[in-house]
Order: C-alpha cells, then structure tokens, then sequence
C-alpha cells in the first residue's frame, strides 16, 4: 500500500515511519511512504505557505495555491493509472472520529493521501476541491496534522495483509468484535508475587479461549460500557436468529464478525449494510415486515444495490421497488461443527497479485476488480503442488461479507483432492477464529453440493437470491 503525505514537516513523518514493523515493511516493499513537501510548490518567490485570514482573527492560514500543486502531483500520476479520484483524507479536528472501522476500510485502498493542515488551517476552497474524507483523531486540537497523520497511518499500515508477522495478530486485538482485549502475561511464571491466571499454563486451548473471552467481556464492561451495550445488543440478536441457523448463518457471521452495520431498523426486522460494499443483507420475517422496513429506511440504500433474500414475497416485492434483477438462486451451507478438518494438500497460502489474471479467468463472476481487491486484502488462497512448479493450482476465497467462495481447481489437477483440501483448510482457519465457516451454492451446481456434503456442512433447504442493481 502506498502512503502519500502532504505536509509542511516531512522531516517528522520520515522519522516516525520508518521504524520497527513499519519500516520493515517499506523495506520489504509491502507499504511505501511518499512525503510531498508543500512547501517546495509555493508561487511565492520567499517560500511562503500561508497568510492572515479574510476577516481577520488570531493566527495565519494555509494558502491553497501551494497545498492545491502538492496534492495534483499525486494525484495526477495517480489518475494516469486510475480512473476516478485518489481517497484524500484531510486530518483536522472537525472530521469525523477515527476508529479501527474506518482503519480497516482504509486498508483496503491501494493509495491514500493526507493532508497535514498547520497553523490554524487550510484555506476551504482548496480543501472543497481535494479532500474525500475529513478524519479526526479525537475531540482535541493539536498544532498540527503530522501526529494524528502518522497515528492514522500506523494504525491502517498494520492491517495490511503481510505486515505484521502474524496475519492474525491484527484480528484478535482491541476492538475486534466491539470488545476490549483480555490480559495478556509473558516470562516469569511468578512476578512480584503475581502468578500468571493457571488456565494460561493448561495447554487446554478451549479453557484458555473460555477465559479470554470472559475477560475481554469484564474488561470491556468495567472500562468501555458503551462497546459492552454494542457487544450485547449484537448478541442478543444472534440469539434470537440462531433458532434458524443455517437460513440465517450469514447474517448472525455478518453480526458476530463485525463486518456489517445497521442501517435501520424497524420492531424485529433489519436491514444490514456490509461495509464498503453495496452489499445489503435483510432480516424479515415476513413481506409484511420487509415493506414496513423500507418504508422506513428511505434514501438510505445506495443506488447500486446487492442485497440477499431468502422470502419469495420480499424478493418480488423488493424486485418491484429498487427495479432490481435476480442475481441467481443459492442455497446457503454452514459448518456447524468444531473439531478441524484434515487437509491432504498443505501448501496453501495467500495468492500473489501476480496471479490475478490466472484467477479472474478462473473465477470471472464477480469482475476483475473485485477479485484484485479481493487479492490485497489477503482473502484469496492459492494451493501449490509439486506439478505447478510455483503457479497455484487451484483458488479458494473470502467474499466481502466473510463468506467463503471462489474455489477453482485447475482441470489437470482434478480429482486429487485439492478442492476438498482448499475448503477444509479455509474451515480450520475460521474455526481458529471461533467464526462459523459458510458458503453458498448455485442452484444445479451438483459437484459443489457433494463436496458441502462430503465436508458435513448442513445444507439449508429453503432458497436465496441475490438481487441486484
Ligand atoms: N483552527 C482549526 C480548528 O479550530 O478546527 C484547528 C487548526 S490546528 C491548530 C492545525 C492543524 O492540526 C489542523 O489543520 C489539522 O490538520 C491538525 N489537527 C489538529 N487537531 C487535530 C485533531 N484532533 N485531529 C486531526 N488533526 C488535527
């Protein structure tokens, strides 16, 4: 991922990101940190960046001549590769606050820009013109934008897939799920006294998991009850829908995983928004239900839609209303065991953007672009065998809203077992995360089905179909 950084400081942001895992990474070349000084581009024949304010007031302000031919210097390179303007976050305290959520939706982006506002700021109408999101860090005002920039830019770097060491490290952290992390202990066994919890000493990894989320939850209650009320209402609802499990797995997974918000709500029908997708996926009982739930949600779907449903009545009711097509008809499978699967074919591993174009020829559903996305944000697996030399032989993926798809297993390595091996080792990797494996299966698509079989997923009986705008 490549970081651009207009600032009036770069000495400060070079320094600071440079170091540890972060400046690993540059070395490796998984991120890159690009420093624009502003000031090199000002007209002004002293170097000067800024002047007093119209209508007077304490202190000097940014002009936007220079800030303006700091940020076209990205970004028209940018627009030479791209279509569509580069994502420019203004750091200021009048943004909205920055949280692990927009962390993660930044990540997914390929570049970003930041502006570092100085003094007492930037002059508007340059901001009008560049600045795609305004981001805080917090309800306080600093001297300037190079602290919250760097802490927004550590915060996001880490979520880059292959950054940090352990690819998991990120996933079980602070505000995963709405929930603080539990303690944490390392050497000695006894220090000042204290011994370490025993259960941490068992070995018994189901035990020590009891207990971590038991003190994650205490934690939780006792320092952030705000995240708690979140947590539990979230629980509550998963409960409530776990009575019909395999119709509902993808929304409760949705809930429990964290990966959707409410976009509104109406008694016990809801509907979700997936996050940064135009991804929907509703919670209605009946048709009844979903009317009076749209009715309600107004404007607040976006034009192109993709929403899940699994009631005839609301499909051709919701049909009618967005002018939607259906999509196709799938059957939703879950693995509801906990024990791991055995896998034959262990090499599996990330997939190489160099693969795309392998990939999308293998699996052209959901476009090139989705699946390029889907490749950075390290959710594409390829299987390697010694007949491969290193070219995958076969694919497997996580869709956006977690669940698993996209598998492919190249014609002359059929029937070996890779397939089985590429869903059973997707599986095992959600069972280490306690997240419930599903997936979802064309309607006639015989083979897919006697592999969900064969795996002991629980095929749910009663349709879907996607609709889509
Ligand atoms: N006059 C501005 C106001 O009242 O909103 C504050 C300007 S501040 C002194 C200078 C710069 O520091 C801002 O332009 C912004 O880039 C940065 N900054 C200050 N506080 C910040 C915060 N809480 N979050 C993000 N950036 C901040």
């Amino acid at each position: 991922m490549r970081f651009h950084v207009l600032t009036l400081f770069p000495e400060m942001l070079e320094q600071g990101l440079h170091q540890s895992i972060l400046g690993r990474a540059a070395q490796r070349g998984q991120l890159s940190f690009h420093m624009v000084n502003i000031r090199d581009y000002t007209e002004d024949k002293h170097g000067k960046v800024d002047d007093y304010p119209y209508g007077g007031g304490a202190g000097m302000l940014m002009q936007a001549q220079p800030v303006y031919d700091a940020y076209r210097s990205v970004a028209s390179e940018y627009e030479s590769r791209h279509e569509g303007k580069i994502r420019t976050v203004y750091v200021t305290p009048q943004g909205k606050t920055f949280t692990q959520r927009l962390a993660r939706e930044l990540a997914g982006e390929e570049e970003l820009v930041f502006l570092c506002g100085h003094y007492e700021g930037v002059d508007e109408r340059v901001l009008e013109e560049i600045v795609t999101d305004y981001v805080s860090l917090g309800d306080y005002v600093l001297t300037g934008g190079e602290l919250p920039a760097m802490v927004m830019i550590d915060a996001i770097a880490r979520l880059v897939p292959g950054v940090l060491h352990n690819g998991e490290s990120a996933e079980n952290e602070s505000f995963h799920n709405n929930l603080l992390e539990y303690p944490q202990y390392s050497r000695p066994e006894i220090w000042h006294g204290k011994p370490v919890p025993e259960v941490l000493l068992s070995g018994n990894h189901r035990n020590i998991q009891a207990w971590r989320l038991e003190q994650s939850l205490q934690r939780t209650r006792e320092r952030r009850p705000d995240l708690y009320e979140g947590y539990r209402a979230r629980q509550d609802i998963i409960r409530e829908m776990s009575v019909r499990k395999r119709k509902n797995i993808h929304l409760m997974e949705l809930l429990s995983r964290d990966l959707a918000q409410e976009v509104c709500r109406r008694e016990r029908s809801f509907l979700l928004h997936v996050d940064n997708t135009r991804t929907y996926a509703l919670y209605a009982e009946s048709e009844r239900d979903a009317r009076g739930l749209f009715e309600q949600c107004g404007d607040a779907l976006q034009e192109k839609i993709r929403i899940l449903v699994y009631l005839e009545s609301v499909r051709d009711f919701l049909k009618e209303r967005y002018d939607l097509t259906v999509g196709g008809v799938c059957y939703q499978a879950c693995f509801t065991r906990r024990e791991s699967l055995g896998v034959r074919h262990r090499d599996i591993r990330p997939l190489n953007i160099e693969e795309l174009d392998r990939a999308a020829g293998w699996y052209p559903v959901c476009g090139r672009d989705y699946l390029r996305r889907r490749i950075l944000a390290g959710a594409v697996f390829g299987v390697y065998i010694n007949d491969c030399g290193t070219r995958p032989a076969g694919i497997i993926g996580l869709h956006e809203d977690g669940s698993m798809g996209m598998l492919y297993v190249d014609e002359p390595y059929r029937r070996q077992g890779l397939a089985s091996s590429l869903e059973s080792w997707l599986i095992n990797r959600h069972l280490r995360r306690y997240e419930v494996p599903y997936c979802r299966v064309g309607e006639g698509n015989a083979a897919a089905i006697r592999l969900q079989e064969k795996l002991n997923l629980c095929l749910c009986e009663e349709p879907m179909w996607w609709l889509e705008k």
